[in-house]
């Protein structure tokens, strides 16, 4: 052991200089014998002592050194509850917030006491005394009580995962505790950071942060060696990599529960069901895993949730969005010769889609045990599986001790990593990954995403395994892979996210000054500020003359609701009314993945499809009228539904996209992407009541024209109109070449049309739309732009007021969003206010 001290149980005067605020508490005498075990009792005094004489206190400890379970107590103990005040606690997981109330309850013995709040459930009354809560709710509940009233005590817990949520809560708190610190009504507030034995520098050495450096104190705990074994080499398949490895070190090493890290749900429960059936238990009844079908962890909780909400409103109430399915792919369906293509070979990445498509087929851990070296029979296993939405009682188990003669083995995502503590492991098996959520800067639409953890990750999930006695840890790559690839911490998500969808979450939020903010880790100022400005012209914000800041408008607040980039976010918000929104998630799906729509030449792929053929096929795609004028996005809008309805009808998307050079695994991502946006939409609208139809009927011509107006909405900061060609140039190649170009935002120069761009593929039939919105601009031999929508020039004063300097007699247009309701306006017939207007000029 590191560590020699003996805890003292019962310290001189556990840090209450006065000990008639003590409070006792009667404890079961077997809790109280197993809390005198763990290191933090030790430091009781220390602790209270720095908490009783400095307003903000860092407390770093190994994990399971009680940290959680005990500081809540201590607190109590000591008579912070006293004035009718509570103790709150935020973790940045729900279950932690769930499982650690139950947990501290019962060690207390006053169960009433103890509650958790979190996004939609919670059991708060008014005995409570001790909150906990997840860092979200908190952040709420600052919106509405900046001082936050209710509090004594704020303990900030799990701080070293560096979630957005918890550095804003603890940016607020460095200002609201000196505020409280005057604040003679509801007494001073104090506040506890708490994190694992990680990185602390970033919480006490910000200046902007604390103006004193609050004491950091260190709890020691007996920590025993762990040994490391890397791999010489490094599986693509970590899953059956760690199931080998499990198997190996049952048959083989001596007693010891092991622990294996994988990266989500799914994984977790194949490996469990696996091992299951090779080292069966008789004790352990055939209980349910439950499987989700490929659903990353954080869509299984909005699944949940959507579940639940949909048994509590009344069965057969009717969704009030018509379903709109029917044959679509029928009339529009181009018609091409099918055997005029080859189908493109599958390439890695393609059959990597494919086993998302068809998780049961693929799935490695079916095969046959021989084949990956592994033997059955021999003592049994208990084998539990854990995972942050696992039911709280099966959560429990892990506690439980195991059943004679078995050994215990655990197969779990991060959350063992720091969050938990389970007892008896002196085995760790590390696939080294993690499932993080990545933000797409330029989209903003959230991805997850596995990949390397870091190195500070990977120790902290190794010194699992020495919580009892020397341990081992097999990590299932190799030390080359540990030494390069892994970064020596995780960046704090901050640094991940795009800023512009952060400024109106924090303004969503009352954080109305975004620059001068205490951040942690600050994000680059003039992101914040570019941001402002583009929100701005998006109408989320609105500046105040008399507080000279800039306010969230109502839009803004609804366009917060959505998590997508604003300009995304404002597209769905405005399609709530119209019935439209299954085209817009569509639409936003579509548009956030890349390169839908297969260029030439395509990888190895050259001879597959020609130039030629693309062109042939995309104009096919493209359609008449009000379709026509929707532009590319349309032509993705019908692919997708088209390859759905194909995938529905003869169950082979993947022979589709060949044919129709149609990049398979963007549809499988998008098919993703509309499910999960889909969910989004009915947590943040429930009324509409949404249901995922993968194959929907053509928009009409009314409701093309109404998404044409929603592209634009969203793409104010990129609307473009067509150069006219100066009469001086008389040369024809110099014309023609000046018949493509657009004068877009404040690019001085001319931009043109890409080759690929339906109105470039068309122009011949049909003249190129004077007034457009863009998705983007990009350079190669020139400046191009990719995405185009043709728009109407009098739609611009309603949607893009900000560009346009209203001539005179011009009267206000409509307002587009109603201040007093909230409720975002959108008219019907595709037209806007009297046709009368004069056309106003556009500062490009
Ligand atoms: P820390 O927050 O420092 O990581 P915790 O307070 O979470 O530590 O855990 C302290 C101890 O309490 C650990 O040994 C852990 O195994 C134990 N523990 C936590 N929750 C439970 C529970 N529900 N049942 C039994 N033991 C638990
Ligand atoms: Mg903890």
């Amino acid at each position: 052991p590191k560590s020699g001290k003996i805890p003292r149980t019962l310290p001189i005067n556990r840090g209450v200089p006065n000990p008639s605020t003590f409070i006792s508490v009667h404890r079961h005498p077997e809790v109280q014998t197993n809390r005198e075990k763990l290191p933090i009792l030790a430091e009781e005094q220390i602790i209270m002592e720095a908490i009783h004489d400095h307003p903000v206190v860092v407390l770093a400890g190994e994990t399971g050194s009680g940290k959680t379970t005990q500081v809540p107590q201590f607190l109590y103990e000591a008579g912070y509850t006293k004035s009718g005040k509570l103790i709150g606690v935020t973790e940045p997981r729900r279950v932690a917030a769930m499982s650690m109330s139950q947990r501290v309850g019962f060690e207390m013995n006053l169960p009433d006491l103890v509650s958790y709040q979190i996004r939609f459930e919670g059991n708060t009354s008014e005995q409570t005394r001790i909150k906990f809560m997840t860092d979200g709710v908190l952040l709420r509940e600052m919106a509405k009580d900046f001082r936050l009233r209710k509090y004594s005590v704020i303990i900030i817990d799990e701080a070293h995962e560096r979630s957005v949520f918890t550095d804003i809560l603890i940016g607020n708190l460095s200002r609201i505790v000196p505020l409280r610190a005057k604040d003679t009504e509801n007494g001073p507030l104090k506040l506890i950071v708490m994190s694992a034995t990680l990185r602390v520098e970033d919480f006490t050495e910000n200046s902007k942060l604390f103006k004193t450096v609050p004491p950091v104190i260190k709890v020691e705990s007996r920590q025993f060696e762990t040994t490391c074994h890397f791999q010489r080499t490094t599986p693509d398949d970590y899953v059956s990599a760690a199931l080998k490895k499990a198997c190996k070190i049952h048959r083989e090493l001596p007693e010891g529960g092991i622990l294996i890290f994988v990266t989500g749900q799914q994984e977790v429960n194949q490996l469990v069901r696996k091992l299951r059936d090779l080292y069966p238990s008789k004790n352990l009844e055939k209980d349910q895993l439950d499987d989700f079908n490929g659903l990353d962890e954080e869509d299984e909780t909005i699944e949940k949730t959507l579940r639940k909400a949909t048994l509590k409103r009344k069965k057969g109430q009717q969704s009030k969005v018509p379903t709109r399915s029917g044959p679509m792919a029928k009339g529009v369906l181009p018609r091409v010769d099918l055997n005029q293509y080859r189908a493109i070979p599958l390439d890695d990445t393609e059959a990597d889609a494919m086993r998302d498509d068809q998780p049961e087929e693929e799935d490695v851990l079916e095969a046959d045990p021989e084949s990956l070296g592994v033997t059955t029979g021999g003592q049994p296993l208990w084998c539990l599986p854990l995972y942050s939405l696992l039911n709280s009682d099966k959560q429990a188990r892990i506690f439980e001790p195991v059943p004679e003669g078995h050994r215990l083995c655990v197969v779990s995502t991060n959350i063992a990593e720091t969050s938990l503590t389970i007892p008896g492991i002196k085995y760790v098996v590390d696939c080294g990954k993690v499932k993080t959520k990545f933000y797409d800067k330029l989209t903003g639409v959230t991805t997850y995403q596995v990949t390397w953890g870091s190195k500070a990750a990977a120790n902290q999930r190794a010194g699992r395994a020495g919580r009892v006695a020397p341990g081992h840890c097999y990590r299932l790559f190799s030390s080359e892979v540990f030494k390069n690839d892994f970064p020596l911490h995780a960046q704090p998500e901050i640094l991940k996210r795009p800023v512009d969808d952060l400024v109106l979450q924090m303004k969503a939020m009352g954080i109305m000054n975004v620059i001068n903010f205490p951040f942690p880790t600050p994000p680059e100022m003039s992101q914040l500020k570019v941001a402002e400005r583009r929100l701005l012209s998006l109408g989320a914000l609105r500046f105040d003359k008399a507080s000279k800041i800039h306010q969230i408008t109502p839009l803004g607040k609804s366009m917060s609701a959505f998590p997508v980039a604003p300009c995304f976010a404002k597209m769905l918000a405005l399609s709530e009314q119209q019935n439209l929104m299954p085209y817009t998630i569509s639409l936003v799906s579509a548009l956030t993945v890349q390169e839908v729509l297969l260029e030439t030449p395509v990888g190895n792929h050259e001879d597959s499809f020609n130039q030629d053929e693309v062109r042939k096929i995309r104009k096919i795609w493209a359609g008449k009228g009000n379709h026509l004028l929707l532009g590319d996005p349309m032509i993705l809008l019908k692919a997708i539904h088209a390859a759905e309805y194909e995938a529905g009808s003869r169950g082979n998307m993947l022979d589709f996209c060949n044919r129709y050079a149609l990049r398979h695994k963007a549809m499988i991502e998008i098919r993703k992407l509309r499910r999960q946006l889909t969910n989004e939409v009915n947590l943040v609208l429930p009324h509409i009541n949404l249901a995922l139809d993968p194959k929907m009927s053509l928009p009409d011509d009314n409701e093309s024209n109404l998404l044409r107006q929603i592209v634009l909405a969203g793409m104010v900061n990129q609307v473009g109109r067509r150069l006219e060609v100066p009469p001086n140039i008389t040369d024809p190649k110099e014309r023609a070449k000046l018949e493509n170009a657009y004068q877009c935002g404040n690019l001085a120069d001319p931009v043109f049309m890409h080759g690929r761009s339906i109105f470039f593929l068309k122009k011949k039939t049909v003249k190129p739309p004077e007034w457009i919105v863009y998705q983007e601009v990009f350079e190669t031999d020139r400046m191009h732009i990719r995405g185009m929508t043709a728009i109407e020039p009098e739609w611009l004063p309603v949607f893009a007021k900000t560009l346009c300097n209203f001539l005179p007699p011009c009267q206000e247009p409509e307002p587009w969003y109603d201040i007093e309701s909230g409720r975002v306006m959108c008219k019907i017939n595709g037209t806007f206010g009297p046709q009368a207007w004069p056309l106003p000029t556009l500062t490009l």
